[in-house]
């Protein structure tokens, strides 16, 4: 029997998951797939590691399958597609761990109570995270429970870049800048090094650009700043999502709109973002074929809004040596990428325009740009594995 991790990254409307196998030391895509759709029409696809389908499922529209059939269908899929394979552990994506979990968790009954406390910090994302630690635990598997949080990664940013100039009670109670996409970036920097040595070592931004997006600055492999802060709505704009706002919009909407918290919620969650800018679509390749004016607008305050947080960031590291876009703007729209760096050259970054509309190429700086920049492909699901497998050997 192949020791195996399986990944499980569950969100409001969707489950996605991976199986790698541990073969001579290194962990090996098998399996991946998700339920989509959930309570609306929900559809199922499993598929091998060449995105061969061995399995297919879709439910009537407004079948209210939920996350806990969801993972019944996923346990009698990979029951049967693991012949040879014994998952050890299941790695799972959770995006808070507060203040106290700066490392990856092997979860318990009461882990799980310690975890469930953070579920006001992350309303819309920390209890579907959760539900299948729970229903595993339930299940009574052999396999570990392995939590992976998406805020690890910047827990050891120094305190003067994760306070906010609030009274100091309130930074103490966990009211401060956590950061997000920490599993990206944390993969990002575990192969920076294969790319540019120099970079590895000294200053780096990545640019995490999908439909959520933020960016960090990395100094030798740590987080020291990054653009999301108590929540996943601050920073640059998203899909979706506003980004940083002053909160005095918010309070004039709720004092001359009447507008609550759940519509503000809405609002900037919801119905902001490339969406809100465009009125056409939270998709940036829509919105890259598109003439609309207001299409155009939105993609270019996306883009200025994220060479102004370049140049943020970098100031946080006195420095820059070399950028990197990830995720599916990042790694896709040379349009884009190109965009946020005509407006860093200041900085030092010579962009390499062939190299850029070029699919697959690495680097897309001129050879004597004093600042790299790389196009590399984030692997979230891979340091969830890589972290599940260290936690069960530890
Ligand atoms: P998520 O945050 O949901 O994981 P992704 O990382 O998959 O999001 O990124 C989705 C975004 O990537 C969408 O805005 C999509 O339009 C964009 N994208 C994907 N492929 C391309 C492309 N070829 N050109 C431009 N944008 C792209």
């Amino acid at each position: 029997m192949t020791e195996a991790i399986a990944v499980l990254n569950a969100g409001s409307s969707s489950l996605k998951f991976s199986v790698f196998a541990a073969v001579d030391g290194d962990l090996q895509l098998r399996l991946r797939g998700q339920l989509e759709r959930l309570f609306t029409a929900p559809k199922f696809v499993g598929k091998d590691a060449d995105g061969v389908v061995l399995s297919e499922h879709t439910w009537p529209v407004g079948f209210q399958l939920g996350h806990e059939g969801a993972m019944a269908h996923l346990t009698a899929f990979l029951d049967a597609h693991t012949d040879g394979l014994r998952i050890k552990a299941f790695g799972h994506r959770v995006v808070h761990g507060g203040v106290e979990f700066a490392e990856p968790v092997c979860v318990d009954p009461a882990t799980l109570k310690r975890l469930e406390a953070f579920v006001p910090l992350a309303p819309l994302h920390q209890p579907n995270n959760l539900l299948p630690i729970r229903l595993l635990l339930e299940s009574g598997t052999k396999a570990a429970q392995v939590a992976c949080f998406d805020t690890a990664f910047h827990r050891d940013q120094p305190l003067i870049a994760q306070m906010y100039a609030l009274p100091h009670e309130m930074t103490a109670t966990g009211i401060r800048r956590y950061g997000f996409h920490g599993l990206s970036y944390e993969y990002i920097a575990s192969v920076l090094a294969q790319h540019d040595e120099r970079a590895a070592a000294g200053r780096t931004v990545v640019f995490h650009l999908g439909n959520g997006a933020s960016m960090c600055a990395i100094h030798a492999g740590r987080s020291v700043a990054t653009t999301m802060g108590f929540t996943a709505v601050d920073g640059l704009p998203m899909g979706t999502r506003c980004g940083s706002v002053d909160p005095g919009v918010l309070l004039y909407l709720m004092d001359q709109r009447g507008m609550d918290a759940r519509a503000i919620e809405k609002l900037i969650y919801h119905r902001s973002g490339l969406l809100g800018m465009s009125g056409v679509s939270s998709d940036c390749r829509v919105l890259e074929e598109s003439d609309d004016r207001n299409a155009k607008l939105a993609l270019d305050h996306f883009c200025y809004r994220a060479a102004r947080e370049l140049a943020s960031l970098a100031g946080a590291m006195g420095g820059l040596d070399a950028v990197v876009f990830t995720a599916g703007i990042g790694e896709n729209s040379p349009t884009v990428r190109a965009k946020i760096l005509e407006q860093a050259s200041w900085l030092g970054v010579d962009l390499d325009r062939e190299a850029n509309a070029v699919r697959g190429f690495a680097r897309i700086s001129a050879r004597a740009s004093r600042v790299n920049a790389w196009v590399i492909p984030t692997n979230e699901e891979l340091m969830i594995a890589r972290h599940a497998w260290r936690v069960i050997h530890a």
